[in-house]
């Protein structure tokens, strides 16, 4: 079994203080201290419970001096906000963040009905990946996002979704980057969120969206059983998938497909679990045939998963791909749905303000900057 763990070393990414949001850090610091575990909590409740600022959550440190050697020992945030893109069409945003070291990430934020709302986060400042349509493939790979910086996110997301009085449900990470490449910072994170003295979020509520690295998936929903997980699939004929999802082509096409049956007949012992979504961009004349269809059905049969058909954002990477019609997303659908394949139609959120699949992708400094020419597929 291939090992593809890519733990990229960066000594630029190292904040020079530790995080607040750093479990092991403010537990050592605590000790040092001598600081009584209450005070630890009610400052974790007010922060990642209440969704208080951090600056203003400072006073249960005590008195001024304390909080002084808390604000010299931590960095407070570890990522600010450069800009806030509303959508004109729906309820979604970006957020434009900065990272200490400068580096730059976006953060998306999806109201959907009156009283829910989602948080797609990053976890790689770039992408390796290589997908030919997604505009952060173009940035390249920077560096691995820690888990403060991913715990932030939400953070962020939750403050101003409590303002407008829509709690945060759900943490998708589906934004920029491979998930399952930056493992370590991942479960660091997940297992934060997870934790009652901290957002105290179900595992159901987190979704971890990957293209495939077979070994980590299984490792993933053993680690957190109940975990939601989607798999951009985009195609069922291996040689088209190679050029959809070129990252595929490093793993047998069994591999693959043994790894994602694994996860998807594991809610017979994690009853929590839903069926993991099979992610299907379409594409028009390339990937929505009928013939297309079969492959997924044959492909998926036994397996415990709903398809998400996601409407295919044109850009100018790939000059000859466009979205497939409306008309025959639902032909598809139909397809899909009378082989009993619960099928959905993804509204893509947020395509005016580049939020949507594939189109986040930061202008790094000059000195980062590395996009890449359009991919030929
Ligand atoms: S679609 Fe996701 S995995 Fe593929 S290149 Fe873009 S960010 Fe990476």
């Amino acid at each position: 079994m291939n090992m593809q763990l890519n733990i990229i070393p960066s000594e630029s990414s190292k904040p020079a203080k530790p995080s607040l949001h750093d479990w092991e850090a403010v537990e050592a610091f605590r000790k040092k201290y001598r600081i009584d575990p209450a005070m630890v909590r009610k400052f974790r409740h007010l922060v990642y419970n209440q969704h208080r600022q951090i600056d203003s959550a400072m006073s249960v440190w005590g008195q001024e001096r304390h909080q002084a050697i808390v604000r010299e020992h931590f960095d407070l945030e570890v990522m600010r906000v450069l800009q806030r893109h509303d959508s004109t069409v729906d309820p979604s945003f970006k957020l434009l963040l900065e990272t200490i070291d400068q580096h730059r990430v976006e953060t998306v934020l999806i109201r959907c009905g009156e009283s829910r709302a989602s948080v797609c986060v990053s976890t790689q400042v770039g992408c390796q990946a290589g997908c030919p349509f997604c505009a952060t493939a173009r940035m390249g790979l920077h560096r691995n996002l820690k888990a403060p910086e991913i715990i932030q996110q939400v953070l962020l997301a939750a403050q101003i979704t409590r303002a407008d009085q829509r709690p945060l449900r759900n943490v998708v990470f589906m934004g920029m980057g491979e998930p399952l490449h930056n493992e370590e910072n991942l479960y660091e994170a997940i297992r934060f969120l997870n934790h009652h003295h901290t957002f105290n979020m179900p595992l159901r509520r987190i979704s971890v969206s990957t293209v495939g690295v077979p070994d980590a998936m299984i490792r993933l929903i053993d680690t957190f059983p109940g975990l939601q997980m989607a798999f951009s699939l985009h195609s069922a004929r291996p040689e088209l998938r190679g050029r959809i999802v070129p990252w595929s082509r490093r793993y047998s096409w069994e591999e693959t497909q043994e790894a994602l049956r694994y996860v998807a007949t594991k809610p017979k012992t994690h009853r929590h679990q839903g069926p993991v979504m099979i992610e299907h961009i379409m594409i028009d004349g390339v990937n929505d045939t009928d013939e297309d269809a079969d492959a997924l059905i044959e492909y998926l049969k036994g397996m415990y998963v709903m398809i998400n058909l996601i409407p295919y954002n044109s850009n100018s990477f790939v000059q000859n791909w466009h979205p497939t019609s409306r008309e025959r997303r639902s032909e598809f659908a139909n397809r899909l749905r009378n082989a009993g394949i619960y099928t959905t139609i993804r509204y893509s959120m947020g395509s005016d303000v580049q939020a949507a699949c594939g189109q986040l992708v930061v202008k790094q400094d000059s000195s980062q900057t590395s996009l890449k020419k359009p991919a030929s597929v």
